[in-house]
Protein backbone atom coordinates (compact mmCIF):
# COMPACT_ATOMS: atom_id res chain seq x y z
CA UNK A 1 0.00 0.00 0.00
CA UNK A 2 1.54 3.51 -0.58
CA UNK A 3 2.90 5.43 1.83
CA UNK A 4 4.43 9.12 2.74
CA UNK A 5 7.58 9.70 2.51
CA UNK A 6 8.91 12.72 4.52
CA UNK A 7 12.19 14.92 3.94
CA UNK A 8 13.01 17.49 5.92
CA UNK A 9 16.48 19.71 6.89
CA UNK A 10 18.38 22.02 6.03
CA UNK A 11 18.73 24.52 2.92
CA UNK A 12 20.29 22.95 -0.37
CA UNK A 13 20.99 19.65 1.06
CA UNK A 14 19.70 18.16 -1.80
CA UNK A 15 16.06 17.51 -0.68
CA UNK A 16 14.01 18.46 -3.41
CA UNK A 17 16.53 16.90 -5.76
CA UNK A 18 16.49 13.55 -4.19
CA UNK A 19 12.53 13.54 -3.48
CA UNK A 20 11.86 14.20 -6.72
CA UNK A 21 13.84 11.13 -8.13
CA UNK A 22 12.43 9.20 -5.69
CA UNK A 23 9.25 10.04 -6.42
CA UNK A 24 9.87 9.37 -9.61
CA UNK A 25 11.54 5.79 -9.43
CA UNK A 26 8.01 4.89 -7.05
CA UNK A 27 5.63 6.52 -9.39
CA UNK A 28 4.34 8.92 -6.13
CA UNK A 29 3.93 12.11 -6.35
CA UNK A 30 6.19 15.04 -5.30
CA UNK A 31 5.18 17.90 -3.37
CA UNK A 32 7.98 20.82 -2.68
CA UNK A 33 6.22 22.35 0.39
CA UNK A 34 9.56 25.13 0.35
CA UNK A 35 8.15 26.06 -3.36
CA UNK A 36 4.83 27.01 -1.80
CA UNK A 37 6.57 29.18 0.92
CA UNK A 38 8.05 30.80 -2.24
CA UNK A 39 5.17 31.30 -3.96
CA UNK A 40 3.52 32.91 -1.28
CA UNK A 41 7.13 35.40 -0.83
CA UNK A 42 6.35 36.45 -4.37
CA UNK A 43 3.07 37.15 -3.69
CA UNK A 44 3.79 39.14 -0.48
CA UNK A 45 5.91 41.41 -2.70
CA UNK A 46 3.98 42.03 -5.74
CA UNK A 47 1.49 42.85 -3.28
CA UNK A 48 3.64 44.94 -1.09
CA UNK A 49 1.40 43.07 1.67
CA UNK A 50 3.05 44.43 5.16
CA UNK A 51 4.62 41.37 6.76
CA UNK A 52 4.06 42.50 10.50
CA UNK A 53 0.15 42.83 10.12
CA UNK A 54 -1.75 39.88 10.50
CA UNK A 55 -4.71 41.16 8.95
CA UNK A 56 -3.06 42.16 5.38
CA UNK A 57 -1.11 38.71 5.58
CA UNK A 58 -4.83 36.73 6.03
CA UNK A 59 -6.22 38.68 3.60
CA UNK A 60 -3.71 38.52 0.93
CA UNK A 61 -3.35 33.97 1.68
CA UNK A 62 -6.96 34.32 0.78
CA UNK A 63 -6.16 35.08 -2.54
CA UNK A 64 -3.23 32.81 -3.08
CA UNK A 65 -3.57 29.89 -5.02
CA UNK A 66 -0.98 27.33 -5.62
CA UNK A 67 -0.88 24.33 -7.82
CA UNK A 68 1.59 22.20 -9.43
CA UNK A 69 1.23 21.55 -12.71
CA UNK A 70 3.21 19.03 -15.12
CA UNK A 71 4.37 20.30 -18.35
CA UNK A 72 4.45 17.63 -20.84
CA UNK A 73 6.83 19.35 -22.73
CA UNK A 74 9.87 19.69 -20.36
CA UNK A 75 9.02 16.95 -18.20
CA UNK A 76 9.11 19.37 -15.73
CA UNK A 77 7.08 20.52 -12.55
CA UNK A 78 5.98 23.92 -12.74
CA UNK A 79 4.83 26.02 -9.74
CA UNK A 80 2.12 27.67 -10.47
CA UNK A 81 0.59 30.92 -8.36
CA UNK A 82 -2.78 31.68 -9.16
CA UNK A 83 -2.80 30.18 -12.59
CA UNK A 84 0.55 31.44 -13.50
CA UNK A 85 3.99 29.35 -13.86
CA UNK A 86 6.58 30.99 -11.50
CA UNK A 87 9.02 28.36 -11.28
CA UNK A 88 11.92 30.03 -12.06
CA UNK A 89 10.87 33.22 -10.48
CA UNK A 90 10.93 31.83 -7.15
CA UNK A 91 14.25 30.42 -7.41
CA UNK A 92 15.56 33.43 -7.75
CA UNK A 93 18.00 35.37 -4.63
CA UNK A 94 15.77 37.80 -3.97
CA UNK A 95 13.29 35.73 -3.01
CA UNK A 96 15.34 33.06 -1.36
CA UNK A 97 16.22 36.36 0.70
CA UNK A 98 12.78 36.68 2.20
CA UNK A 99 11.30 33.45 2.41
CA UNK A 100 12.38 32.32 5.72
CA UNK A 101 11.35 35.31 7.22
CA UNK A 102 7.56 34.83 4.97
CA UNK A 103 7.34 31.52 6.14
CA UNK A 104 7.82 32.06 9.92
CA UNK A 105 4.27 34.03 10.06
CA UNK A 106 2.17 31.60 11.84
CA UNK A 107 -0.80 32.37 9.62
CA UNK A 108 1.31 31.45 6.05
CA UNK A 109 2.26 28.19 7.95
CA UNK A 110 -1.25 27.21 8.69
CA UNK A 111 -3.08 27.88 5.06
CA UNK A 112 0.36 26.02 3.75
CA UNK A 113 -0.19 22.79 6.24
CA UNK A 114 -3.59 23.19 5.69
CA UNK A 115 -3.07 22.82 1.88
CA UNK A 116 -0.45 20.20 1.71
CA UNK A 117 -2.19 17.63 4.38
CA UNK A 118 -5.05 17.59 1.68
CA UNK A 119 -2.29 16.91 -1.20
CA UNK A 120 -0.93 14.25 0.72
CA UNK A 121 -4.40 12.39 1.87
CA UNK A 122 -4.48 10.11 -0.48
CA UNK A 123 -0.65 8.84 0.78
CA UNK A 124 1.58 7.87 -2.57
CA UNK A 125 3.78 10.90 -1.83
CA UNK A 126 7.09 12.25 -1.04
CA UNK A 127 6.97 15.79 0.57
CA UNK A 128 9.68 17.31 1.20
CA UNK A 129 10.46 20.47 3.53
CA UNK A 130 11.24 21.53 7.00
CA UNK A 131 8.48 20.44 9.07
CA UNK A 132 6.71 17.28 7.12
CA UNK A 133 8.05 14.38 9.53
CA UNK A 134 6.81 16.77 12.68
CA UNK A 135 4.08 18.45 11.54
CA UNK A 136 2.30 18.01 8.23
CA UNK A 137 2.52 14.22 8.41
CA UNK A 138 3.59 13.03 11.92
CA UNK A 139 2.49 9.90 10.84
CA UNK A 140 4.63 9.49 7.96
CA UNK A 141 5.86 5.87 7.35
CA UNK A 142 9.18 6.94 6.41
CA UNK A 143 11.11 10.37 7.64
CA UNK A 144 14.24 11.62 6.30
CA UNK A 145 16.39 14.10 7.79
CA UNK A 146 18.82 15.98 5.67
CA UNK A 147 22.64 18.02 6.59
CA UNK A 148 25.56 18.10 4.63
CA UNK A 149 28.13 20.79 5.59
CA UNK A 150 27.85 24.48 4.85
CA UNK A 151 30.61 25.04 2.60
CA UNK A 152 29.23 21.77 0.15
CA UNK A 153 25.75 23.01 0.34
CA UNK A 154 26.80 26.89 -1.00
CA UNK A 155 29.00 25.24 -3.62
CA UNK A 156 25.90 22.91 -4.75
CA UNK A 157 23.78 25.75 -4.75
CA UNK A 158 26.00 28.48 -6.48
CA UNK A 159 26.25 25.62 -9.24
CA UNK A 160 22.06 25.60 -9.79
CA UNK A 161 21.59 29.16 -9.60
CA UNK A 162 24.77 29.45 -12.40
CA UNK A 163 23.10 27.17 -14.77
CA UNK A 164 19.42 29.29 -14.18
CA UNK A 165 21.98 31.89 -14.71
CA UNK A 166 22.21 34.09 -11.96
CA UNK A 167 25.65 34.40 -10.82
CA UNK A 168 25.67 34.95 -7.36
CA UNK A 169 29.04 34.67 -4.97
CA UNK A 170 29.82 31.72 -2.57
CA UNK A 171 29.66 34.31 0.36
CA UNK A 172 26.50 35.42 -0.28
CA UNK A 173 24.72 32.24 -0.62
CA UNK A 174 26.50 30.97 2.87
CA UNK A 175 25.01 33.99 4.34
CA UNK A 176 21.73 32.96 2.99
CA UNK A 177 22.06 29.53 3.78
CA UNK A 178 23.16 30.14 7.68
CA UNK A 179 20.42 32.96 7.54
CA UNK A 180 17.87 31.23 6.60
CA UNK A 181 18.52 27.65 8.73
CA UNK A 182 18.96 30.15 11.70
CA UNK A 183 15.10 32.06 11.06
CA UNK A 184 14.31 28.20 10.36
CA UNK A 185 15.16 26.76 13.05
CA UNK A 186 14.52 29.46 15.76
CA UNK A 187 11.01 30.47 14.74
CA UNK A 188 8.48 29.71 17.41
CA UNK A 189 5.87 27.73 15.25
CA UNK A 190 7.09 24.18 14.36
CA UNK A 191 10.45 24.96 13.80
CA UNK A 192 13.03 23.10 12.07
CA UNK A 193 14.06 19.99 13.93
CA UNK A 194 14.89 16.38 13.75
CA UNK A 195 11.54 14.62 14.27
CA UNK A 196 12.43 11.93 17.15
CA UNK A 197 11.69 8.61 14.35
CA UNK A 198 13.39 10.26 11.52
CA UNK A 199 17.07 8.99 10.06
CA UNK A 200 19.69 11.15 9.57
CA UNK A 201 21.08 11.80 6.54
CA UNK A 202 24.36 13.45 5.81
CA UNK A 203 24.44 14.07 2.21
CA UNK A 204 28.05 15.99 2.31
CA UNK A 205 29.83 12.75 0.46
CA UNK A 206 27.15 11.39 -1.52
CA UNK A 207 25.83 11.48 -4.92
CA UNK A 208 22.13 11.88 -5.77
CA UNK A 209 22.02 8.46 -7.28
CA UNK A 210 23.20 7.39 -3.88
CA UNK A 211 20.83 9.83 -1.76
CA UNK A 212 18.11 8.09 -3.65
CA UNK A 213 18.89 4.64 -3.43
CA UNK A 214 19.15 5.12 0.42
CA UNK A 215 15.88 7.16 0.68
CA UNK A 216 14.25 3.93 -1.49
CA UNK A 217 16.18 1.20 0.79
CA UNK A 218 14.38 2.85 4.14
CA UNK A 219 10.94 2.75 2.15
CA UNK A 220 11.46 -0.97 1.24
CA UNK A 221 12.08 -2.01 4.88
O1 LIG B 1 12.99 24.13 0.33
P1 LIG B 1 13.33 25.57 0.05
O2 LIG B 1 14.73 25.91 0.42
O3 LIG B 1 12.95 25.99 -1.32
O4 LIG B 1 12.39 26.38 1.04
C1 LIG B 1 12.45 27.77 1.11
C2 LIG B 1 12.19 28.24 2.52
O5 LIG B 1 10.83 27.98 2.89
C3 LIG B 1 13.02 27.59 3.62
O6 LIG B 1 14.25 28.25 3.82
C4 LIG B 1 12.13 27.71 4.84
O7 LIG B 1 12.30 28.98 5.44
C5 LIG B 1 10.74 27.67 4.27
N1 LIG B 1 10.08 26.37 4.40
C6 LIG B 1 9.40 26.10 5.57
N2 LIG B 1 8.72 24.95 5.71
C7 LIG B 1 8.67 24.05 4.72
C8 LIG B 1 9.38 24.28 3.52
C9 LIG B 1 10.09 25.46 3.40
O8 LIG B 1 9.42 26.91 6.48
N3 LIG B 1 7.95 22.93 4.89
Amino acid sequence: SKIVIAIDGYSSCGKSTTAKAVAARMGYGYIDTGAMYRAVSLFFTQEHVALSNPREVVSALENIHITFNFNQRTGRNETCLNGLNVEEEIRKMYISNIVSEVSAIPEVRRAMVAQQKKMGRRRGVVMDGRDIGTKVFPDAEVKVFMTADTYIRARRRQRELLEKGELVNLEDIIKNIEKRDLIDTTRAESPLVQAPDATLLDTSHMTIEEQVDWVIQQADQ
